[in-house]
């Protein structure tokens, strides 16, 4: 690697330090209760190179719900499994410039949601899986695990109930996609299927591993396995870069300018092509759903590296 591990390990403990100073910054995510009952001031960050070395500091052992970043995972079984053309005739690869959740466009884009990393797109990408995966909850789970190298990885099943429980706007995303023909499967158990998603529970440690081979060109650092082709890899990043953090993409790209995914369990993964993947983790979101503290870290990160992929 083109880094030095003991200046990593001192970086990441001076940013796990400092984290604090944002503490108080933004919200925890309100609309289940779940989630509205998480300790706000808790940061943690992790680092995983192509070569699988992990690197951590504050928190980064401490499981939280991954929620968007779910989305990701959802993608890559997609792509594993089904057939390319049937997945981007149904959704699309632009940015959305609306929040996560929004309807708006939905609408006029007859049913067609913009990207597979907002909300309606990512139910959109689930009804596909429903309808072609057999035990889908058991394969998101198993490739979560086998990802994080993590046998114990398990869904937060009480944040699964809760997302049910006041499914009525993600209800509304799918009914409206079913009605332009465009989801298939029955709402609720799409439903079901994303929640469990949403709800899987990971540390930055985790989701660390779990997505180096995206910083690999899709092969996995531990046992060189291929979890997406070259090409697949290079697409994936580049929808990360462009969809990954909603309407607040164009901002990420700009302080950050790495391919990454958010969450509003506070989770931030983003990708150094050719070096590493990073996971930062800090409960209090701003306006658009991603972590307060994690943006900063991990503006603090990527210039303490020095890495710059574009340029
Ligand atoms: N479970 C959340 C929802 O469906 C996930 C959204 C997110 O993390 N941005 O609204």
């Amino acid at each position: 690697a083109s880094f030095d591990p003991s200046a990593l390990d001192d970086l990441l403990t001076r940013i796990a330090r400092d984290a604090p100073r944002h503490f108080g910054e933004g919200n925890v995510a309100s609309y289940i209760p779940a989630l509205a009952e998480v300790v706000p001031d808790q940061f943690g960050i992790a680092v995983c190179d192509v070569a699988g070395r992990v690197y951590r500091a504050g928190a980064a052992d401490t499981p939280f719900s991954i929620q968007s970043i779910s989305k990701l995972l959802n993608l890559i079984i997609a792509i594993q499994h089904l057939d390319e053309a049937d997945i981007w005739q149904r959704v699309g690869r632009e940015p959305s410039g609306q929040a996560f959740n929004s309807i708006v466009q939905l609408e006029v884009e007859r049913g067609i949601p913009r990207n597979p990393f907002i909300n309606a797109g990512a139910l959109l990408v689930t009804d596909l899986l429903v309808s072609r995966i057999m035990s889908i909850h058991w394969v998101m789970r198993e490739l979560a695990r086998r990802l994080a190298g993590n046998p114990a990885l398990a869904f937060d099943t009480r944040v699964a109930s809760s997302e049910m429980a006041h499914k009525a706007r993600n209800a509304a995303l799918a009914y409206l996609m079913k009605a332009y023909g465009n989801l298939h499967g029955e709402v609720d158990e799409v439903l079901d299927v994303y929640f469990h998603g949403c709800a899987l529970s990971m540390s930055c440690v985790d989701v660390a591993r779990a997505f180096a081979f995206l910083a690999n060109r899709g092969v996995h650092p531990d046992d060189g396995s291929v979890i997406v082709t070259p090409q697949q890899n290079r697409q994936l990043n580049a929808l990360l870069l462009t969809c990954g953090l909603y309407d607040a993409a164009g901002d990420f790209a700009w302080r950050v300018g790495l391919p990454g995914k958010s969450g509003v369990g506070g989770g931030i993964v983003a990708i150094v092509p050719g070096q590493m993947s990073l996971c930062v983790w800090s409960p209090r979101l701003d306006s658009y759903g991603n972590s307060v503290a994690g943006l900063r870290a991990l503006e603090t990160l990527v210039e303490g590296l020095g890495v710059a992929p574009l340029g």
